[in-house]
């Protein structure tokens, strides 16, 4: 009994071992299989920007990206192909939300002004209100100004009426201060659907580089961060109310120019990405 015991046991280890051997190989087979077929295949990118219609730009972010393909492609019906771009011109387009704000704002505009540049400033119809003198600024400087919404709410959440009065009073606040009507909205957080889309008849701006300065707070940090994501054809969200983000365009245009950039308002870049 003791022997038979013990030839099971070699019995045993040998199947444990072959068996060992059998899902190694294997398992390194299937791997260097796949590794090669992905070699063979380009990978497939996310896509960053999404065209329709109404909207040109999305985030950078995947999750957008993909919020962005069901709403408008359900049921897993294909998005249609990106229309080219025909241009291979390295234009920048800089935006600031969350404005007008003073200090910075102003910090922001000297620094455009010194270097010959235009952005587009999208605005909360609240502060235009607190701060007009600031918008008159800008537009006399010649930036372009895009509605941000009035207090800057997630306008998905909210109902219809409400979307309506948002827009609505922002649209009534830039008309009263500057005298022209407001054909752009950047929907707080990036957020919205097809009932702000329809509500507020206005072009729906996003952008593909976010430099993160809201959260940043620190000049070298988001003059990296935007250096290192920007690439040909790029619109740039920055906030005009932290002085850290007047320091950082401070020195982030000089350097685009070294690189070679043109600077574009919102309309500009439209104009260059989706020629009629
Ligand atoms: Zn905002």
């Amino acid at each position: 009994m003791m022997y038979k015991g013990k030839n099971y046991k070699i019995q045993y280890r040998r199947l444990f071992l072959l068996l060992f051997l059998a899902v190694t190989l294997l398992s390194s087979i299937l791997f260097g299989a796949s590794y090669i077929i992905a070699q063979m295949q380009p990978i497939e990118k996310k896509p960053l920007a999404i065209y329709t219609k109404h909207t040109s730009i999305r985030s950078d972010s995947v999750k957008d990206a993909d919020q962005i393909i069901a709403h408008y492609f359900p049921k897993g019906k294909n998005p249609p192909p990106k229309p080219p771009i025909k241009t291979d011109r390295k234009i920048v387009a800089l935006t600031f939300d969350d404005g007008p704000g003073y200090e910075s704002t102003d910090r922001i505009l000297n620094t455009l002004k010194r270097h010959d540049v235009k952005a587009t400033f999208f605005v909360l119809g609240s502060k235009v209100e607190q701060n007009p003198e600031m918008l008159k600024k800008i537009h006399n400087e010649g930036h372009e100004i895009a509605s941000h919404s009035y207090s800057h709410p997630n306008l998905t959440k909210l109902k219809g009426e409400e979307i309506n009065q948002q827009i609505k009073q922002t649209n009534t606040s830039i008309k009263n201060t500057i005298g022209t009507d407001t054909i752009y909205l950047r929907p707080p957080y990036g957020a919205y659907n097809k009932e702000v889309e329809d509500i507020s008849k206005q072009k729906i701006i996003l952008w593909n580089v976010d430099s993160q300065d809201w959260q940043l707070r620190d000049t070298e940090k988001i003059k990296n961060h935007v250096l290192g994501s920007l690439k040909p054809q790029s619109i740039v969200l920055f906030h005009d109310i932290y002085n850290s983000s007047a320091d950082a365009v401070e020195k982030i245009i000089p350097e685009l120019k070294k690189q070679g950039y043109e600077f574009v308002t919102t309309s500009q870049y439209i104009e260059i990405m989706e020629p009629k």
